[in-house]
């Protein structure tokens, strides 16, 4: 039996109903929707879709648990054992999470195993250590009508928290946001991608698994216009956790504001790889290619403005062409793929209208710009030289493997085309110059910048941008502050 059809008979044999209390609830063949295979276009599996009524359940059992359940009577050690006893879990299904994320997104199972699994097992281990150090501080204070007085303050959890994930790397994307926000003592509520919602089903079965007690973990697959506004909409969710697009972002953050809810936000970039001519080509034209082909280009911080010093832009573009050309288009079941399918019928034709648009706004197209003559959503690895800040292509996010260079003359130049953008969220740096490298770092709008390198996405890390990419940062200690609020006590002795 080759790998695909066990991966095919593994996605089949997922429970598909919503996840609440702790339950896999009814099914409801009224309420569903198909996952669709990106590299056969068939489907794979009918999920059922929670409607309004098993949103408002989800919602209640992790209010009932918060406020006078099993889960709100587990102190912060239990709550670590517990999300350590998730990570070892997810560790040992990791070749299933890595098959169902190949199934479901066309990703190649490489980059699910190298990348996306460990750092979702490292982060909800991360997260494991902080459950049972969430300490208040002590405040001296000068005492009240001449008596002395005792204040301080403690971290409580926010409460119940949506959860909206991405189609394109949702079960690292899903912990980021899971993780702290178990350690800290919320409840969640999780919505998954229509597009991917497989592994979060697995998710929610392990942690069945896990002894979470009920109403802790939920998970309500269903589309974003049905199931996903009704979870923002519900006045029981006190905090949302949301990333994907501006466009729904701003729906998000809008239906938070109404009763001031608050919402974390990662909604993508345009962001710049900025190579300085001091730079070490090798490693440089190595690390901007990864930046902007890997998970097809279907990254959130994907390195798709590709600044290049004038001097070596040349030679930097050839080099670049050579790894794009090493590219192996294929089925992420194959042994030698490298880049796999994009993730449905509308993100490859959002793709390759950008390709059109670049060519008629007169980019130079150097490699790709197509499709190969096969079944899938397959977009080739694009590059485009001789562009303006100006164009479309250097504007927008296209979430595909399309990487626009365009040359610059000075640091200063190269910093003003950097900033110049409704984006901020990621910057890669090359430059051998340590001067060069600190200033310009600090220079650039950017929530990361990594320099001769990807930054390694790693728990410890704080990650999320401003301006159009969004608001707040998830991970590292950031993570624990945007899932908990301070309260100040103060005593009269
Ligand atoms: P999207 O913003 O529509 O969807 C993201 C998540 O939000 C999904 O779970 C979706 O069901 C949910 N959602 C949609 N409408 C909602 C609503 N009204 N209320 C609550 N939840 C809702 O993104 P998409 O359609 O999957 O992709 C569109 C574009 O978004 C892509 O082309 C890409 O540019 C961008 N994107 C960015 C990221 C990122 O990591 N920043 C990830 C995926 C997509």
């Amino acid at each position: 039996m080759s790998r695909r059809s066990t991966a095919e008979d593994l996605a089949r044999s997922l429970p598909t109903t919503p996840y609440v209390a702790g339950h896999w609830q009814p099914d409801s063949p009224q309420h569903t929707f198909d996952v669709v295979d990106p590299v056969t276009e068939r489907p794979l599996v009918t999920v059922t879709e929670a409607d309004a009524a098993t949103v408002d359940k989800a919602v209640t059992s992790a209010r009932d648990a918060l406020d006078d359940g099993e889960w709100a009577r587990l102190d912060g050690a239990a709550r670590g054992s517990l999300l350590l006893a998730f990570a070892q879990l997810i560790e040992d299904h990791a070749e299933d999470f890595a098959d169902l994320e190949s199934l479901d997104v066309g990703k190649p199972g490489i980059e699910v195993r190298v990348i996306d699994l460990p750092q979702t097992v490292g982060t909800f281990r991360y997260y494991a250590g902080w459950a049972d150090k969430l300490t208040g501080q002590s405040i001296p204070t000068p005492g009240y009508q001449g008596r002395r007085t005792l204040s301080y303050t403690v971290r409580q959890p926010v409460g119940v928290v949506a959860a909206i994930t991405p189609w394109n790397s949702p079960t690292m994307i899903g912990s980021w946001k899971i993780a702290p926000a178990l350690a800290a003592g919320c409840a969640v509520v999780l919505k998954p991608p229509e597009d991917a919602p497989l592994t979060s089903l697995l998710l929610a079965q392990l942690a069945g698994e896990a002894g979470f007690p009920p109403g802790a973990f939920n998970v309500v697959s269903g589309r974003g216009a049905t199931t996903g506004k009704t979870l923002v909409e519900h006045p029981g969710v006190d905090k949302i956790s949301f990333t994907g697009s501006p466009e729904t972002g701003r729906i998000v953050a809008a239906a938070a504001a109404r009763t001031f809810r608050p919402t974390t936000l990662e909604l993508g970039g345009k962001s710049p790889q900025i190579v300085f001519a001091d730079a070490d080509l090798d490693a440089a034209a190595a690390g901007v290619a990864l930046g902007i082909f890997a998970n097809q280009g279907e990254v959130c911080a994907a390195g798709s403005r590709i600044l290049v010093a004038r001097a070596i832009h040349d030679e930097f573009v050839d080099r670049l062409a050579a790894h794009a050309a090493k590219v192996v288009l294929g089925d992420p079941f194959d042994d030698g793929t490298t880049m796999g399918a994009l993730v449905n019928a509308k993100q490859r034709d959002r793709v390759l209208d950008y390709i059109r648009i670049g060519r008629h706004e007169g980019a130079r197209l150097v490699t790709g710009g197509g499709r190969p003559e096969r079944r899938g959503y397959f977009v080739e690895p694009t590059l485009f030289a001789g562009a303006s800040p100006g164009m479309t292509i250097a504007r927008e996010e296209i979430f595909g493997p399309v990487g626009t260079i365009i040359a610059f003359d000075d640091d200063d130049q190269a910093v003003s085309i950097a900033n110049d953008s409704s984006y901020a969220l990621a910057a890669t740096l090359w430059t051998t110059d340590l001067s060069r490298a600190h200033t310009v770092a600090a220079r650039v709008r950017a929530g990361a910048v990594a320099v001769n390198g990807w930054s390694p996405l790693d728990a410890r890390l704080p990650w999320g941008g401003s301006k159009l990419s969004g608001l707040g940062r998830e991970l590292g200690w950031a993570g624990i502050e945007a899932n908990t609020e301070l309260k100040t006590i103060t005593v009269v002795l």
